[in-house]
């Protein structure tokens, strides 16, 4: 077609001029159109093979895209457990739930294995599991569950639930003047376990401390003694003297008020040191010594603030200045000085002042 066009337009002019010089002339043109021809059919051939690629690759795609999705399949541990189309919301949110917990009492979780995510297409009609996913892999690590500390200088005194409750404890007990109110914190803990924690109203009835500081009256319940010495808050340890019946106990009475107990036991029976110490009397007792009425009598001081006095014995074995040591036989069971019978008078002086000896022993 191109040729046919062309020719006529060069042989006109070519009429007016040299024959040989026009057919020179058309034999160049005619080739030169014919390799123009032949790039322009190469060209064309290639757009066309190209044409028919892009159909076809986007025909397979639109298959594709009708009966697959892309999305990737996920693994716990190995074993695919679900798919979803967005992975890095789906990641997001398990890592907001691992690190910050539901926002009630789980504080966080710790995982073992972290889900992982391929690639992959999936059939249309197999549905994503996002919400699925999220609640096994949350659900396969350990909860840690919160709870409160309430402190009093620094070292943890009650356990409460909710960080609420904590701060209304401590502020109850700023109310109510509680002498440690300055010294109270409160500390958030973790604890894979779910417990049961005090209410706030027993904590604060715990926790609270009054001005005036009560001094527990030191007293060893009798059930407790079972051996021959006990302790006692005389910070001493006492053994009995002597083994018998209690005829008369501290306090009141009759004829006055009774400063020791009376142990009834036959003349002679050994009385032992009810602990170590120093003898600071043994003699007869009168008004010029001190231990008037006490008969015989052995004082012994056991440390700066406690002496122990055994009267109306029959005999002494000590002296005066001597130092003794516990369960030491010091003299014998009698009835001298102003005594109706045969016992052993023990008393006990914390700083001079008579204790009742039953608070630390028999
Ligand atoms: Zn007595």
């Amino acid at each position: 077609m191109l040729n046919t066009r062309y020719l006529p337009i060069s042989y006109t002019r070519q009429e007016k001029n040299n024959v040989l010089y026009i057919n020179e002339n058309k034999k160049r043109r005619v080739i030169k159109i014919s390799s123009i021809k032949k790039i322009i059919v190469g060209v064309r051939h290639t757009v066309k093979i190209a044409v028919i690629l892009i159909i076809a690759i986007v025909l397979i795609l639109g298959i594709i895209k009708l009966t697959f999705k892309q999305t990737y399949s996920v693994s716990l541990n190995g074993e695919v457990i679900g798919y979803t189309q967005d992975k890095v919301a789906l990641q997001k949110r398990i890592n907001d739930y691992i690190n910050k917990g539901n926002g009630d009492n789980i504080a966080f979780v710790e995982l073992k294995e972290m889900p992982e995510y391929e690639a992959c297409l999936l059939k249309n009609n197999i549905q994503t599991n996002d919400d699925e996913i999220f609640s096994k892999v949350t659900s396969s690590g350990t909860n840690y569950y919160k709870y409160y500390a309430i402190t009093e200088e620094n070292e943890e005194k009650a356990y409460v639930k909710d960080f609420a409750e904590a701060e209304s404890v401590v502020n109850q007990l700023k109310e109510k003047k509680s002498t440690n109110a300055d010294n109270l914190g409160i500390v958030e803990k973790y604890s894979t376990e779910q417990a049961e924690y005090k209410t706030a109203e027993t904590c604060v009835n715990e926790l609270y401390k009054e001005k005036k500081v009560v001094v527990a009256k030191a007293s060893i319940p009798k059930a407790s003694y079972t051996g021959p010495s006990v302790a006692t808050s005389l910070g001493i340890s006492l053994v009995k003297p002597v083994s018998g019946v209690i005829t008369s106990r501290f306090g009141t009475r009759s004829l006055g008020n009774h400063t020791g107990i009376d142990i009834g036991a036959p003349k002679g029976t050994a009385i032992k040191a009810a602990a170590s110490g120093t003898v600071i009397f043994s003699g007869y007792g009168s008004n010029t010594n001190g231990y008037n009425n006490y008969g015989n009598v052995v004082a012994i001081k056991s440390n700066s603030s406690v002496t122990m006095l055994y009267a109306h014995c029959s005999a002494l074995y000590v002296k005066t200045g001597q130092q003794v040591s516990q369960g030491q036989v010091i003299g014998a069971v009698g009835s001298t000085g102003r005594s109706t019978g045969n016992h052993l008078h023990f008393e006990i002086k914390v700083n001079g002042k008579s204790v009742n000896p039953q608070n630390y022993i028999y």
